[in-house]
């Protein structure tokens, strides 16, 4: 499948049934130190007018970013109307340690999470946890018990967790994870595990060609996945960014992207400009596609800067003022509207 070579689409409204908009999130990471965090509250800020459905914040891999994840969480939580989501990452941590964390964000209101593994230490000497969670299956498990524990021993809990239920989000990868050396079908396979451990929907690793996220989609719908695959996209207006992503995540930047970005001169900043409309334009088209191919939304990776994000979702028709031009209407408003 290729991207759709128009612009986006005709709002689809019959003014009747529900319409079914796309949803739209964002990844964000904890400030790395305590300057950067006024920038980050204004780039908050900035994406909170995009009326996202939820924001994503990060957890370094075995907790390095505990307090300031939890920090980031909070201030969400308690100074915007922004729906957080904790990433939570299990490897080389105890169950009990984990479980402490979950209760710590359980305590301060937080009710979603994405639940990783993480990627252990590049040194040779790391071993697991002999006590810790192996997959990230098994925090997702872990996350249930430990709110059905809640709710059992407290009636105050369950009917918090009735109005506002737990919900749990897992990685998902297009291209197989190259991090952790396996296959799409192995990545499949763990899915579906996660999905049977409760999880409620899964985001998926960055990717750049619809057919990537088409293909995993339908193989893990053969396996027997269920849950809405969101797909992850990175805004495509930094070269110097996208070859960072694929040092960390092993996933190439296909040539045709950074040939076309790499055409400008990085030291002119007319030449900038025109960079961020080519790259801003490689963005919509994809969003455009996997929209097409069936995605429930997008989830986009912001790297703490709201500019490249915003156009991406204005081209594409997903901006918070504008109507969503994918807005799709769903299936009962389908039928004609009676004219007598
Ligand atoms: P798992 O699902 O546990 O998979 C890890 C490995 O075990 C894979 O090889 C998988 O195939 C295998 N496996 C798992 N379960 C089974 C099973 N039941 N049977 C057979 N094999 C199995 N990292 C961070 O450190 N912090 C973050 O905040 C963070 N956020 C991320 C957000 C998204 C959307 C994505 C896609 C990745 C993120 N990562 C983050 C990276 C992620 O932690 C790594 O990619 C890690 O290698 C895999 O994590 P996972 O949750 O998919 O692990």
């Amino acid at each position: 499948m290729t991207s759709p070579d128009r612009p986006v689409h005709p709002p689809v409204t019959d003014g009747l049934g529900a319409v079914d908009r796309p949803t739209v999130s964002f990844e964000l990471f904890p400030p790395r130190n305590p300057d950067a965090a006024p920038r980050l509250w204004a780039t908050v800020q900035e994406l909170a007018a995009a009326r996202p459905d939820f924001v994503s914040v990060t957890y370094g891999a075995s907790g390095s970013t505990r307090t300031t994840t939890r920090a980031l969480v909070r201030r969400l939580l308690r100074e915007t109307s922004l729906t957080p989501i904790a990433h939570l990452t299990c490897v080389g941590t105890s169950r009990e340690d984990m479980t402490r964390t979950v209760e710590e964000f359980l305590d301060e209101g937080v009710r979603s999470f994405l639940a990783l593994r993480g990627d252990p230490p590049a040194d040779e000497s790391w071993r697991p946890h002999p006590e810790g969670l192996p997959t990230a299956g098994a925090l997702v498990a872990l996350l249930r018990e430990i709110e059905q524990r809640r709710c059992a021993t407290s009636a105050a809990q369950a009917v918090r967790a009735a109005t506002r239920p737990m919900s749990v989000a897992v990685a998902a990868f297009p291209r197989g994870n190259a991090g952790s050396g396996s296959t799409r079908e192995q990545d499949v396979a763990a899915l579906l595990a996660k999905q049977e451990a409760g999880a409620d929907f899964a985001i998926t690793q960055v990717f750049y060609d619809v057919d990537d996220y088409c293909e995993l989609v339908a193989l893990a719908r053969d396996a027997g996945v269920t849950v809405p695959i969101v797909p992850g996209i990175i805004p495509m207006t930094d070269p110097a960014r996208l070859r960072r992503v694929q040092q960390l995540t092993g996933v190439p930047v296909p040539a045709r992207v950074l040939d076309r970005l790499d055409a400008y001169d990085p030291d002119d900043p007319a030449d900038v400009a025109r960079r961020h409309r080519a790259g801003t334009r490689l963005g919509v088209d994809l969003v455009n596609a996997v929209l097409d191919g069936g995605a429930p939304g997008v989830h986009l990776y912001t790297f703490n800067t709201h500019g490249p994000a915003l156009d991406l979702l204005a081209g594409a028709g997903l901006g918070g003022d504008a109507p969503r031009a994918h807005s799709r209407v769903t299936a009962p408003s389908l039928t004609p509207v009676p004219t007598t």
